[in-house]
């Protein structure tokens, strides 16, 4: 029997032009995707339209950010604090909104994303537990054709990164820096720089950030202290912006463009065999070494883990193909 390892929230992104695709939830809490191509086809002058239904956990359209955080985020953050790992990805293709669910947009405090939502987050959490001695820390790493770099030391080469794993399984990725913070704004600055230097690598050393995976990982560490006992909990949240999901023609792209194309279809096609691997008792492999994403990920996936897929999609007409294809990949999950 198969059960699911992920949770599914589709978010759509608003359409910037009058022309959308309408996200129809009903009361079963089935989303109906629905194309209803207004212009006849040439030479015929009947309209054509076409439906898709998919069902997810949660559907948002035109959702705040807050309630996104709230439907994707809060519980597996609040898990880590229990001692569950989790992982946060958004899928999708480039321009259906991951960035602005992960990191946020810029214009206004109220358009933060998840990752400074889940920094706040912690840090009141721990706050309220004064029988416990709190170490967060966070990593920002990017994958870039399989190569990794430290988005909080762009000094670090990427030969000088690599991911170990001992022999109990546990999986470390060496060499990245770990910064300790001890407040919401400490955070919240590194996060800062962290971005930006995906956007100086994007700029200066040709990293497309719409190419690459981003991972924040937020961890914790929590000890007893004082009268309380028990165990010391350590837990940790990856945030993941992934790769554009949209597929390049062969016939349009060369050279570096398909190579990076290459390694971004086949990190999420293993990213899937992961997740259905994880979701199927009866298979005894998962791939998690096929590639750098599902390796680095191997400890905040499956088991006791809390995962959840947001499927970005971009309600634009022009982007339906894009939009049923993310919907398809984000229902094979579930
Ligand atoms: P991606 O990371 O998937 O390529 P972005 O997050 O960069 O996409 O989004 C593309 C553009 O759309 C950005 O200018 C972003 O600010 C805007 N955008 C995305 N989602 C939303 C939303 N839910 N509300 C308003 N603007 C959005
Ligand atoms: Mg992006």
């Amino acid at each position: 029997m198969t059960t699911s390892a992920v949770r599914v929230v589709l978010r759509a992104r608003p359409s910037d032009g009058g022309t959308c695709i309408a996200f129809l939830p009903d009361k079963k809490g089935i989303s109906i995707v629905q194309q209803k191509i207004i212009e006849g086809r040439p030479g015929g002058s009947q309209p054509a339209s076409q439906s898709y239904q998919f069902k997810f956990d949660n559907v948002l359209a035109s959702a705040s950010q807050e309630e996104v955080y709230e439907a994707a985020a809060s519980e597996v953050v609040r898990g880590a604090l229990e001692g569950f790992n989790g992982t946060i990805m958004c899928y999708g293709q480039t321009g259906a909104g991951k960035t602005f669910t992960m990191s946020g947009g810029k214009q206004s405090y109220k358009q933060r994303g998840i990752i400074p939502r889940a920094l706040g987050h912690v840090f009141a959490e721990v706050k309220a537990m004064p029988d416990r001695e709190a170490k967060i820390s966070i990593q920002y790493l990017e994958i870039y054709n399989e190569s990794l770099y430290d988005l909080l030391d762009i000094t670090t080469q990427p030969h000088e990164i690599s991911i170990y794993e001992n022999s109990r399984g546990v999986v470390t990725v060496s060499g990245l820096r770990t910064a300790v913070v001890t407040s919401e704004a400490e955070a919240l600055a590194l996060l800062f720089e962290g971005e930006t230097n995906r956007v100086i690598g994007e700029h200066q050393l040709n990293r497309e950030s719409s190419r690459s995976h981003s991972i924040f990982t937020i961890m914790v560490e929590l000890r007893p202290v004082g009268e309380a006992g028990g165990d010391v909990l350590m837990s940790r949240v990856a945030l993941v912006d992934l790769a554009g999901s949209e597929r390049v023609s062969k016939t349009k792209s060369e050279g570096l463009v398909l190579r990076e194309a290459g390694h971004i279809n086949k990190s999420l096609s293993i990213l899937e065999q992961v997740i259905l691997g994880l979701g199927d008792k009866n298979r005894d492999h998962v791939p998690f070494r096929s590639s750098k994403l599902t390796h680095v990920l191997k400890n905040s996936l499956g088991g006791n883990c809390r995962t959840v897929l947001v499927a970005n999609v971009w309600s634009d007409m022009a982007q339906t193909d894009e939009t049923v294809s993310t919907c398809r990949f984000a229902q094979r999950m579930m």
